[in-house]
């Protein structure tokens, strides 16, 4: 078996994937190894899918982190189980698509607060990768939109609001919740609307509602983008190994990381594979408890973790969720998509920073009914009337934007899980004034939903998790503030990155992947330019040598 690669890259999600299609595209011939630890698991499948709509069954949970496999200690307890997908695909294989931008502010958050960090980088030096990424995820969005500079139009046209969302536009008006950031034309009060959620298609939407098991491959899945560099023949030195989890990086010296080692699962025998470039795309969980455990004569406490900041500032967001009731539903409202389409950047603004930002957004409008099935239930027209006409429900969440703290962070737990992952614990806690905020924010969705006329049934604070943890190797300036340098290089070493959300230095109010994917874009031109400089220099000690 080949145990030489130009790249090795730990994880097979999204990151790999971007990184992966970039770097053979630059050059075919590029020999680049995948290691995924979780199996691969049939995506587009007809009976699947009917087994989800059938039984409510997905086919890839059990690869999630079970209850018992996972703790959190602190005053908030962290959701570390049922969420992750640990399989080719990562979690894309069931996440929700929704692909926003950070905000200028987002990368000075130290700056303007004096609290949490900011980024080795400015918005302007990610601009043209968020471009690139959108491109690549198919990302639906309003090209009118103009709550943050961009200088190429969305790929592809916007979701239309539904029905349902022209109430709660109503009650954001009343209230100066803006879904639009300005005047087109100042002074005239002509306003932008934007606050259509921008989310990620693979290829056409078909049909609606069972986004989180596709049956066509409509939403974006880095699963599709990876068969496809496997299919494609140009790519002759292209190769995935599934249920093969990577145990230990290894270092030859402080500064030169050669290899990794990786066990195969089907027949438990070890393997060590050697990469001139190394990269851990294997998400904000795993790539701190590798690089902990792969302790060396160089890296006494792990790769990376000589000033004791690995797993440390972890972050997430904690979603803020207020659902509210009316009698009857007069206009038969019901859900259309398995994904919000209004949302508002009213609060996740550089003057919410302090007080923590929130985006809002509305979710799910019920009764969300199959009528069909109704009828094949037996149900009468009367009866069917009933339920759509009756009692309804609205839902209005927001993300909560926490701040990295040196006491929060994420940890191996003795022991591991199935596919031989380390288990995981996350030391989690808010200061009351951070609590205070929280609650203060979710007074304001109550406020809109009592503007809406409806009453309010239930108003929670999630706990934060899994879903969009980020900052736990985080990038910086030096080793003494950070585990990598702006191009997510692991301080101190040559030839190891860290491409997840892991390297965020802030998790923002919006969901991550989007900014991931730019991140990747901008590694790929960045190891374009490394490599190219280094094979340079080979060939120039090869004529020499000669
Ligand atoms: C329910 C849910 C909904 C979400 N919705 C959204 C959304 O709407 N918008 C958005 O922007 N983001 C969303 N996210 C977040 C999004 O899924 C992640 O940001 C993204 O998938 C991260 O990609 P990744 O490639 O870094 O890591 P992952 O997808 O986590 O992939 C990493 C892979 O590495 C493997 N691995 C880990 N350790 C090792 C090891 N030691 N050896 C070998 N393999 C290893 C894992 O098994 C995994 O398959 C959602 C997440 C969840 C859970
Ligand atoms: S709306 Fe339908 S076709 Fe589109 S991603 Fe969701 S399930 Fe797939």
């Amino acid at each position: 078996m080949k145990n030489q690669y130009d790249y090795v890259i730990v994880g097979a999600g999204v990151a790999a994937a971007t990184i992966a299609k970039g770097l053979l595209e630059h050059k075919h011939d590029t020999s680049i190894l995948i290691l995924e630890a979780g199996p691969e698991i049939i995506a587009k499948d007809r009976r699947f899918w009917w087994d989800y709509i059938t039984r409510g069954e997905r086919p890839y949970t059990f690869t999630y982190d079970q209850k018992f496999e996972a703790d959190s200690t602190g005053n908030i307890e962290y959701q570390t189980d049922g969420v992750r997908v640990k399989a080719y695909g990562g979690s894309t294989m069931h996440w929700g698509a929704w692909c926003l931008r950070f905000r200028p502010e987002d990368f000075n958050l130290h700056t303007n607060t004096g609290e949490g960090a900011d980024w080795p980088i400015n918005y302007e030096d990610l601009e043209s990768y968020y471009n690139d990424a959108e491109a690549f995820l198919s990302v639906c969005g309003d090209d009118n939109a103009n709550w943050i500079p961009r200088s190429k139009p969305y790929p592809v046209p916007p979701f239309e609001w539904t029905a349902a969302d022209g109430a709660m536009i109503e009650a954001w008006e009343q209230l100066d919740v803006v879904y639009q950031d300005g005047d087109i034309d100042p002074g005239t009060k002509t306003k932008i609307k934007s606050g259509k959620m921008p989310i990620a298609r693979y290829r056409k939407c078909m049909t609606t509602g069972t986004c989180k098991y596709c049956p066509i491959g409509g939403r974006f899945n880095a699963q599709y983008v990876l068969d496809d560099l496997k299919n494609d023949t140009r790519f002759i030195n292209f190769e995935v190994r599934v249920n093969a989890p990577v145990h230990k990086v290894n270092a030859s010296s402080k500064s030169k990381i050669e290899s990794v080692t990786y066990t195969d699962n089907l027949n438990g025998k070890k393997h060590t594979v050697y990469g001139d470039t190394i990269i851990l795309a294997s998400g904000a969980y795993n790539v701190p408890k590798l690089l902990r455990a792969s302790k060396n004569e160089f890296w006494q406490d792990g790769i990376g973790n000589d000033y004791d900041l690995v797993g440390r500032f972890v972050v997430s967001h904690s979603m803020l969720n207020v659902v509210g009731k009316a009698k009857s539903n007069p206009n038969g409202w019901f859900q259309e998509y398995d994904f919000p389409t209004l949302m508002s950047h009213s609060y996740n603004t550089k003057e919410h920073q302090k007080k923590g930002k929130i985006f809002m957004f509305k979710n799910r409008t019920t009764p969300n009914v199959d009528i069909a099935q109704l009828m094949i239930e037996g149900k009468t027209r009367e009866e069917i009337d009933e339920i759509v006409y009756g009692e309804m429900t609205i839902n209005l969440q927001a993300f909560l934007e926490e701040k990295g703290k040196f006491s929060n962070r994420l940890e191996a737990k003795p022991g591991v899980d199935r596919f031989g992952l380390p288990l995981t614990t996350v030391h989690f806690s808010r200061t009351d004034e951070e609590m205070k905020n929280a609650n203060d924010r979710l007074r304001l969705l109550e406020q809109v939903i009592e503007k809406m006329g409806l009453e309010v049934t239930s108003s929670r604070i999630d706990k934060p998790g899994g879903h969009h943890t980020t900052g736990t190797a985080r990038m910086g300036t030096s080793p003494e503030n950070s585990v990598t340098d702006k191009f997510m290089k692991v301080h101190d070493t040559d030839n190891l990155y860290v491409c997840s959300n892991a390297a965020f230095p802030t998790g923002s109010a919006v969901n991550p992947t989007l900014t991931l994917t730019a991140m990747a874009f901008r590694l790929v031109e960045h190891l374009k330019k490394t490599n190219q400089i280094k094979s340079k220099i080979e060939d120039v000690n090869t004529v020499d040598t000669i």
